[in-house]
């Protein structure tokens, strides 16, 4: 009798800072989530970045976000990136590329996690071309004047951001 195929689980980290999420992290997950197992989405205090939500508002939003993934869960941590994989006992890190400017810092970073753990690769996602102009500081920018961010965020974001910025502005 042969023995059953032990299958380990493929578990991958998607870091970054989320500030807030919007459809272009998004659909990086869902295709994340379709590739591996188990997603990880861990939000981090980007110490160069000067955040508009704090990491446990950043979070909710995340959850709420994509909780229609069932192998999606969200974490976050205070640890060197290797270290925190090694503790979940993921090998792969998801990052996402727009464009030759990300890929620049990106190659950077994912030849930094190498040499700290070289169990562990870097996989690229490209993003959808209808995202690929989107990021979180021009959501933000968007709103703080009250412009419409309607296809680039969820409506729970979008309301987040504008409760965030009136309180700012009474
Ligand atoms: P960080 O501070 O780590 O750069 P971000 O929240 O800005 O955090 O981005 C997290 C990851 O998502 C990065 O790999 C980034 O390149 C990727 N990303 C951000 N916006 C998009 C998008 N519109 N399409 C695809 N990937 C994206």
């Amino acid at each position: 009798m042969t023995a059953p195929l032990t299958h380990q689980p493929r578990i991958a980290v998607y870091p970054g800072s989320f500030d807030p999420v919007t459809l272009g992290h998004l659909d990086i997950i869902e295709r994340a989530a379709k590739q591996f197992d188990r997603v990880i989405v861990a939000v981090l205090n980007n110490l160069s970045k000067k955040p508009l939500f704090t990491v446990e508002e950043r979070k909710e939003l995340m959850k709420e976000t994509t909780a229609h993934l069932p192998n999606v869960e969200i974490d976050s941590f205070r640890d060197l990136l290797v270290n925190y994989m090694d503790q979940k006992q993921a090998h792969v890190i998801v990052r996402g590329i727009r464009t030759v400017t990300d890929f620049e810092y990106e190659l950077q970073m994912a030849s930094t996690n190498q040499k700290l753990n070289p169990r562990i690769e870097t996989i690229f996602m490209m993003t959808n071309p209808k995202y690929s102009y989107l990021s979180s500081s021009m959501v933000k920018e968007i709103a703080r004047f009250r412009g419409s961010v309607v296809d680039l965020v969820t409506p729970e974001v979008d309301a987040a951001m504008r409760s965030k910025y009136s309180e700012m502005t009474e």
